[in-house]
């Protein structure tokens, strides 16, 4: 737990904590960046469906 308030990714400091996917295979916490690029690799179609939703 000694870098619990560091990135598991980057290393920086976490003002706030995200919680990793288990399926990411990622030990720790991210900073919301890490986080939003990880979402963005693992699910890349998942936001751009929605805005693209057809009315
Ligand atoms: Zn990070």
């Amino acid at each position: 737990m000694a870098d619990a308030d560091k990135c598991a990714l980057c290393k920086g400091s976490v003002p706030y904590k995200y919680v990793a996917m288990p399926e990411w295979n990622i030990k720790g916490v991210l900073c919301g960046k890490c986080y939003s690029q990880k979402i963005y690799e693992h699910y890349p179609g998942e936001h751009v469906r929605v805005s693209m939703d057809k009315k």
